[in-house]
């Protein structure tokens, strides 16, 4: 069964359409295992042909003030609330989220717009007069043509991690979509066109490992910004920077929620298995293990009765593959074998009439133990893993031995446990009664340790730091009648 009807997916190339590539593969949505799309699947000679799309715009583009840019981003902000609708439901159909998730997803990336069309006001360089008659001033300064290589988790989203920052101050990009969810990306392009983006100063190539280790090679290309798993974030990071580019590279995640006795049963019930289960789990914040702390029964049985109500095809969207479904429920059925107990058991879901979609249920595994892949690895799955102790120092060192360092939250009513926890867990975001603590604009975004790989975060301010370099002027006027030993 055929789900929607799309065009088959091309590369953008300054303001063109093309795609005249070798390779190709199908789109499938996960919904229903049905195919939506194609997309080509492009060499370096394509990712070269965009550079020079992107080097042609460059100076140009360069040439506005930041608040001339930042036009186009409050016209694309428009017209995503104008498609609304549409937009929404291709990153249901590309992703496999449900309509709601995927509704939040665009208006996430309308929030993300907003923070970029607020840039003129943060981006108020410095200057100071040094000695007398010597001015020091600070500019930020475009780096230059820039790439972002997404995932396939949030096909809306992710892109605008970095297409409106870096644009709008001042650089040109590559983008490099995830294969699995190229569409979302296409339109986001398209509206950026019908918002008045000149051609070139955003182009996009389709592609897998080949286009993205022709990105990192590229020497006219700047810099690197990378979303995906840690094993590609690691191999993306060292060839970027071998290449002399900066990089940022955000990997995957083990997120461990610490839960108290003393803990608010229903915000925590609640809050957990909205984490673990939204988005089908396929959340680098998503809460994957939980160390229970003392008698906390009370809270785990209200967790699966809640967990029990999330239904596959209704309030839970699918995983985004076949293979996917295949490893989380590999994972179930290991920590089982091992000797946890499944509480809550999503394996062999099925949708009546999307048979042929990939669906995992809701799943709560109890009497993990610290040792266990599931409590080790990333599942990226709709599972929830609880190991149990008496001592919270203990939780705290199983939290920090994790190889991840994404997010980290505390469940517990009493603010001198809560601080002492968050003063001590090993992660880039961290949460008080809270299941998915993502620091909204215009805080930043980035994990630490193998979560994230770079020296800046993806979003909010940070990222200025990444799309800029500084340039420092020093002006001297009028200095001879006031010499001292710096003039
Ligand atoms: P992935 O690493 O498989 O793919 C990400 C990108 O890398 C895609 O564009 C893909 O085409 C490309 N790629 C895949 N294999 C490659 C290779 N061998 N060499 C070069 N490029 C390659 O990730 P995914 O499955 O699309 O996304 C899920 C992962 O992303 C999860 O691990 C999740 O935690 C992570 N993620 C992290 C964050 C974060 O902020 N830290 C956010 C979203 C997703």
């Amino acid at each position: 069964m055929k789900t929607v009807d799309i065009a088959p997916a091309q590369n953008y190339i300054g303001g063109l359409y093309e795609s005249n590539e070798a390779r190709s593969m199908d789109v499938v949505s996960p919904l229903d295992g049905s195919v939506i799309s194609q997309v080509p699947l492009s060499g370096p000679g394509t990712v070269d042909k965009a550079v020079q799309a992107a080097k042609q715009a460059l100076p140009a583009w360069v040439n506005l003030t930041i608040k001339e840019r930042v036009q186009v981003l409050y016209k694309f902000r428009t017209l995503m609330e104008d498609n609304m609708h549409e937009l929404t439901n291709l990153v249901h159909q590309e992703n496999g989220k449900t309509y709601g998730e995927a509704k939040a997803e665009v208006l996430k990336g309308i929030e993300l717009t907003e923070f970029a069309c607020s840039l003129p006001q943060l981006l108020n360089d410095e200057i100071l007069e040094v000695s007398k008659g010597v001015e020091c001033r600070t500019t930020h300064v475009p780096v230059g043509i820039v790439a972002s290589i997404t995932p396939f988790n949030f096909p809306f989203m992710v892109p605008l991690w970095t297409i409106p920052n870096a644009i709008a101050l001042g650089n040109c990009m590559i983008v490099k979509p995830s294969e699995l969810v190229p569409l979302s990306t296409i339109r986001i392009a398209e509206l950026l066109k019908e918002a008045g983006l000149p051609d070139g100063v955003v182009n996009i190539v389709h592609g897998d490992k080949e286009v993205v280790e022709a990105i990192c090679d590229h020497p006219e290309i700047e810099a690197v910004s990378f979303v995906g798993s840690t094993r590609v974030a690691k191999i993306v990071y060292k060839r970027a920077t071998s290449n002399l580019k900066r990089c940022v590279s955000l990997g995957g995640a083990k997120n461990h929620l610490i839960v108290l006795s003393d803990a608010h049963e229903e915000m925590a019930a609640t809050n957990i298995a909205a984490s673990m289960s939204g988005c089908a789990g396929q959340r680098c914040m998503a809460a994957s293990a939980m160390v229970a702390v003392g008698q906390v029964d009370h809270i785990i049985n209200r967790l699966c009765e809640v967990s029990r109500s999330i239904i596959p095809g209704e309030n839970l969207g699918s995983v985004i593959s076949k293979a996917a479904k295949e490893r989380i429920e590999k994972y179930i059925s290991e920590a089982e074998a091992a000797g946890a107990k499944v509480l809550v058991d999503g394996r062999n879901a099925t949708v009546e009439g999307k048979e042929g979609g990939f669906y995992v249920g809701p799943t709560v595994i109890d009497y993990v133990t610290p040792d266990m892949a599931i409590a080790k690895e990333e599942v990226f799955g709709p599972v929830l893993a609880i190991m149990r102790t008496n001592d919270l120092d203990e939780a705290i060192r199983i939290e920090n031995s994790s190889n991840y360092g994404n997010a980290s939250s505390v469940f517990t009513q009493n603010g001198g446990l809560a601080k002492y926890v968050m003063e001590r867990v090993s992660a880039g975001m961290v949460g008080v009664n809270i299941g998915v603590p993502v620091p909204r604009e215009p805080f930043s975004f980035g994990g630490w340790n193998e979560s994230r790989f770079g020296a800046h975060d993806i979003t909010g301010k940070s990222s200025i730091h990444f799309w800029t370099k500084l340039k420092k002027t020093t002006t001297k006027w009028n200095p001879e009648a006031f010499t001292n030993w710096m003039s």
